[in-house]
């Protein structure tokens, strides 16, 4: 139940002077985040919607592989980070508390999770395990840009896994490389996932998920079939330079830009070794416990979706990731008869349990519509003269500027419940 009148939602007909990217500027024109400091940034009301979507998605999925939640924190003693060799990352902030203790805010968790886990688990019944957290990190990022792209502090979706041998890791990783399919499917984006690079984390595999569009700081090398990160492609033998040009199988490569929005990682021992966790195998032998680690950025799928659908009057929410899943214009003023029956569509509607967000301001009907076009709710209802005089609400689809059939403002609750029901499924 939202009514813009009271909602905070300031949309902006500028974007930022300082931006550059697509999402930069129409997630701030749109009222969805602001800037507090460089790579700092709020999520507004109807921002903090979107990015719990996203989050919603995850956590089912993770759910489906039998991951369990959890909560661990980003101020966190120094200690692991100076046994697991990663103090000295420049990304990582070290402060100092008042009792000169030296402490770090958490960029990823692996030390965190590897040092309980050489705590907790003892024999080889105490594994598998998924364990996973929503958390914020922190990171000195060289080059913070591009709106939530790429911040000095945001939420990850982190997932580790702990197993007695490498066949069991692989095993784990599969679960994860299907959970993330299907996060990415849900969430509506385009993506491709691609075997990573992990010449620098000297793993055993690793893929990341790129959502190719603009403002991505990777490149991607496609052909029908084929998609890899473009550092890799090139190594690939089976690619050829022609001309100008890059070749694989008889096809043309593209390179595109793509954004990483998830990564995955086999780790092998690298932090079971240095942080000690180990087990008992079933012989009373002690093992090293192999772990693999999973992240993805829950801002990173928004931005990038807002990259992938945006036209030139704003956002075109793909309805997995949509703030509301209806945007409701009324054009008359208090008291009017057009007034009577929008407020009537919008209980009707909110009772039935469809998202609404409720234009209804003081204001003239071009900035409810720009406004409504901007913010990119899949749908948008629009209750005015035209709409009494035919006995129809007006609807029209974002995605794709249609128009789509009226909805009886006269008919059944249950009817016009069942219509925005099934028009919303069809929708991508
Ligand atoms: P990049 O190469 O873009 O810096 P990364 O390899 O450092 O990313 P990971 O450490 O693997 O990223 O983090 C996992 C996920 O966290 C990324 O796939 C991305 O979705 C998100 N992420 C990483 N860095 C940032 C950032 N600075 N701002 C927002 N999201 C981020
Ligand atoms: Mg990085």
């Amino acid at each position: 139940m939202t009514r813009l009148s009271g909602y905070l939602l300031p949309t902006e007909k500028q974007p930022p002077a300082d931006a550059e990217a697509i999402s930069h500027k129409l997630m701030v024109r749109a009222g969805l985040i602001r800037q507090m400091g460089a790579g700092m940034w709020s999520w507004l009301p109807a921002g903090w919607r979107v990015h719990q979507r996203a989050v919603q998605i995850i956590r089912e999925e993770m759910d489906a592989i039998g991951g369990q939640e959890m909560l661990m924190p980003v101020l966190q003693p120094a200690e692991p980070w100076r046994k697991s060799g990663r103090l000295g990352i420049e990304e990582l902030f070290k402060l100092t508390d008042r009792k000169g203790s030296e402490l770090v805010l958490a960029m990823t968790h692996e030390e965190a999770v590897t040092f309980h886990v050489a705590q907790i688990v003892r024999s080889y019944r105490d594994l598998p395990l998924i364990l996973y957290h929503f958390q914020v990190k922190e990171r000195d990022e060289p080059r913070p840009r591009a709106g939530v792209l790429r911040t000095r502090e945001f939420i990850m979706k982190d997932s580790y896994t702990f197993d007695r041998d490498q066949v069991g890791l692989e095993q784990r990783y599969e679960l994860h490389v299907g959970a993330y399919d299907r996060i990415m499917e849900r969430t509506g984006l385009r993506f491709y996932r691609v075997r990573s690079d992990v010449g620098m984390m000297g793993g055993l595999g690793a893929h990341e998920y790129m959502a190719p569009c603009p403002a991505g700081e990777d490149e991607i090398a496609l052909a029908p079939g084929y998609a890899a990160n473009a550092q890799v492609a090139l190594r690939d033998p089976d690619v050829r330079k022609v001309g100008e040009h890059y070749m694989r199988a008889g096809d043309l490569l593209s390179i595109e830009p793509a954004i990483e929005v998830g990564n995955i990682f086999m780790l092998g021992t690298r932090y079971s070794e240095p942080l000690g966790a180990r087990y008992l195998d079933e012989r009373g032998d002690e093992q090293l416990v192999w772990m693999g680690s999973y992240g993805i950025g829950p801002a990173r799928i928004v931005a990038a979706a807002v990259e992938q659908f945006s036209d030139e009057h704003g956002i075109s929410w793909p309805r997995a990731l949509a703030p509301f899943a209806a945007h409701l214009v009324v054009i008359g003023a208090d008291g009017s008869p057009e007034r009577q029956a929008a407020d009537r569509l919008y209980h009707t509607l909110c009772a039935g349990g469809i998202e609404l967000l409720y234009d209804d301001r003081e204001v003239g009907p071009g900035e409810k519509f720009a406004d409504a076009e901007l913010l990119g709710c899949p749908l948008r209802l629009t209750v005015g003269r035209r709409a009494l005089d035919s006995g129809e609400a007006e609807v029209q689809v974002r995605r794709g500027r249609r128009d789509a059939p009226g909805l009886p403002l006269g008919g059944e609750d249950e009817q016009l419940i069942r219509a925005v029901r099934e028009l919303w499924q069809s929708l991508p």
